[in-house]
Order: C-alpha cells, then structure tokens, then sequence
C-alpha cells in the first residue's frame, strides 16, 4: 500500500490524530498538504516533521512567520489565507483529510470531493448544511465517503456489505457528556472548562461543548440521515457512557451488529485510511473486560432539547432548518466559551433562531454560503443585545 494524504485541519485533535496513525505507517503514507486554522506553531513543527509538498494557514496574519520559518525547506510551498486551504484541497491526493470544525470547512471539502478520490470525513458540519448538495456531488464525481466520525464509522463498518432491504434501524451511542447526570439548573451555571471536560473522548473545544449539549449527537443524526440515506424514524440515539459500543444495525430477522472499540479516535481513522485493508493503530486497544459492565439508556430530551430539535429539523424539508441548528449552534457555542452566555442558553437561542427565521430554498453552495453568514450576522447581533 502507498497513499498520498492531504489534512485539512491538521493541527486540530482529529489532524494530530491522524498524522500520529501516518507516523506509524511512514512507508504506506505520504503526506501532499497540510493546512490549519491559525496555529502556525505547530503547522510548522507538522510541515518539518512530515515534509509535505503544500502547506497552508487560513489566518491571513499568520502567513509571514510561517513561511519564514520553513524558508530553509524550499519544496515545500508556502500559502496563506482562506483560498489557500481550497487549494489545499484541490491537490491531487489518493486520500484527503476533512477535519476542519466547523462550517469553515465546507468550500475545501467541496472541492476535495470533485476531485473523485477518497475523503476520509470527520466535519459533520459541513454535511450538516449541504446535506444532499454534498451527497449529490459525492455520486456525480464518484467520491468514496469513508466517515471518520467514530458511530458512523462503527454504522459503516456493520452495514458494509449487507443487504440493505433488510435493515430496521440503526442506532448511535451518546456517552452523555459531562452533565449526564446534572439537573437544569445546575447546568445553567456550567463553566466552559466543565463543559469542555468530557469523561471519556478527548477532542477539540467546539465537539466538547456539543457533546455536553448533545447537540454533537443531534448533528449526528442528520449527518448519518445523510450519509447513509436513512429516514429519521430508522434513526436512533442511546446513551452509553462507556463509550464501547459504538454503533448498532438492527437487520430484520433480529439481529444486531454492534461495532466495538476502544474510545480513540485513531480506531476509526486507521479504518479510513486503510480501508479495505486492516492496518495497524497507533491508538489504544481495547481491554475484553471493559466489556463487563456497559449500560445502555434513553436520553432525556427535556434536558437535552438538542435531541428533541433535531426531529423537527428533519421533518422540516429542505436544507434551511439544518442550516440554522447548526450556524445558530457554532455562534452559541463560541459566545458560551467567552462566558457571553450561560450553557443553556445555547439551546434556548438555537430554537429561538429555528423557531422565528425565515426558512429561504437552499439549492447551491452560494445558498447555503449566503444563509450561513446572515444567521451569524443575526444571532451576534442577539447574543449582543442579550448580554
Ligand atoms: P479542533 O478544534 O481540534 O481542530 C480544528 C481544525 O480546523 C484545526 O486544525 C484548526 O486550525 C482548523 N480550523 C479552524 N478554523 C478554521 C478555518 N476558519 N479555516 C481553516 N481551518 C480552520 O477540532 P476537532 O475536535 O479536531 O474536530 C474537527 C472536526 O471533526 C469537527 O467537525 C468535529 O465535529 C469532528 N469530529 C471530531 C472528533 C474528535 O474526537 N475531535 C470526533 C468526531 C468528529
Ligand atoms: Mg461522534
């Protein structure tokens, strides 16, 4: 096996992840482009260490140190700013990475997927608001979808090969999130760094609060909606806080197949980036005793509205509602993290938002693009007049 690989989102929890399983691979991976957000210093520790062809750094400011700082490495070239993450993904690559956060994500990981190859996806959120936009250009160009995300890669990894008719249903886990077992009111005064603490995943800032939320969940559920072509009613959540089990297919004769693992993201990134072949992680192994107490339960939707929002979402047709639970989700989240608004006001002004907006027709990028932005405009502006 020898695969080129481009990361988009390199320095984040799932890029580090994954150039740790390349680490290990050295001779079946080569690294084409590696791109981040605004962390220069260890894009440029990444850019030593992996020598890729391109490197990239949307943050504009960021730019000359950067390439000062890999002036010695002439092969590698040196960009910055938003366009230059595109042409990160424009690169011809055998795999390409998709773990930016965010909606940020969405025009590169278009762009990865016209080029036909294989994208290993991790950004829910960029499904999440092109949804069949995504999924139509992933059949126009022939792209292989291999998801990243660990219960969609466990729901892959059982459906894989069996004869759809038959499916009943699927089912994601939820560990639960740090406030599992926290009333309301005492997660109105949750802190950022209570939230951000989750009990059994380490991941980046913005999937932790999601997590806390369940809104994480919520958004797996339009992202498995979407990639494995599944009415709502066939999709469903239960909480299990061990994180062990990470995904379900119930068939029609009453089987399950579950998919099991430790909770390490590097199970389900090996499985990407080695697909169909099984290699080698770098990751933990999972012990057969952690099999012996696994619980499993309903989630409580009066203190996790996300889950109850999410069914509206996916009855509501079109792509606008989506596109509002989740661009009201990332500015809630971010304004939570400054200590602008308190945790459960994220939910409250994200059914606010679902609930009062005009719904437009979405059917292109620019659409979605457009609408994106002026929910950002509309719920700083709330966020603003709130606080
Ligand atoms: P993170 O915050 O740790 O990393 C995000 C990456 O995106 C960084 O490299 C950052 O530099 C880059 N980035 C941020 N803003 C950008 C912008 N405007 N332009 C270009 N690049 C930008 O996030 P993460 O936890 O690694 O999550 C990445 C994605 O994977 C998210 O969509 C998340 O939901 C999903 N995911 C993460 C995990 C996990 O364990 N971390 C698990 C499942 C799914
Ligand atoms: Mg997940």
């Amino acid at each position: 096996m020898s695969r080129s690989v481009s990361i988009l989102g390199a320095t984040g929890s799932v890029g580090r992840q994954t150039l740790d399983v390349i680490a290990q691979h050295a001779s079946k991976f080569q690294i084409v482009a590696l791109t981040a957000g605004s962390n220069v210093d260890m894009l440029i520790q990444q850019a030593r260490a992996f020598k890729p062809k391109f490197v990239a750094i949307a943050d504009e400011a960021a730019y000359p140190r950067l390439k000062e700082a890999l002036a010695d490495m002439p092969a590698i070239a040196v960009a910055g700013g938003a366009k230059a993450v595109v042409e990160a993904a424009c690169l011809d690559t055998d795999i390409t990475v998709a773990a930016i956060v965010g909606v940020a994500g969405l025009v590169p990981v278009m762009e990865a997927i016209k080029r036909g190859k294989t994208v290993a996806f991790a950004n829910k959120e960029t499904l999440v608001a092109a949804g069949n936009i995504m999924m139509d250009a992933v059949a126009k160009y022939g792209t292989t979808l291999l998801p990243i995300d660990s219960e969609h890669n466990a729901i892959f990894q059982v459906l894989h090969g069996h004869d759809l008719k038959g499916l009943r249903r699927i089912v994601l886990t939820a560990s639960g999130g740090p406030f599992r077992e926290w009333s309301t009111e005492r997660m109105k005064k949750a802190t950022p760094e209570q939230a951000v603490a989750h009990p059994t995943w380490s991941m980046g800032q913005k999937i932790s609060v999601d997590s806390a939320t369940l809104m994480n969940k919520a958004l797996e559920v339009i992202e498995a909606h979407h990639l494995f072509a599944l009415p709502s009613a066939k999709i469903d959540v239960v909480i299990h806080p061990q994180s062990v089990v990470h995904g379900m297919a119930e068939y029609a004769d009453g089987s399950f197949l579950a998919q099991m693992g430790p909770a390490d993201m590097r199970t389900p990134i090996t499985v990407c980036l080695g697909w169909p072949e099984r290699i080698d992680t770098s990751g933990a192994r999972m012990d057969v005793m952690a099999l012996s107490k696994l619980e499993f339960s309903a989630p409580d939707t009066v203190r996790f509205p996300a889950l109850r929002l999410v069914r509206q979402v996916l009855a509501d047709a079109g792509l606008a509602s989506a596109i509002l639970f989740n661009t009201a989700n990332e500015v809630a989240v971010a304004a939570f993290l400054k200590r602008t608004i308190g945790f459960c006001d994220i939910l409250d002004n994200i059914e606010r938002m679902l609930n009062d907006s005009h719904k437009p027709a979405i059917s292109t990028l620019e659409d979605i693009l457009n609408f994106d932005a002026q929910i950002r405009e509309t719920m700083s502006e709330t966020i603003k007049n709130a606080a």
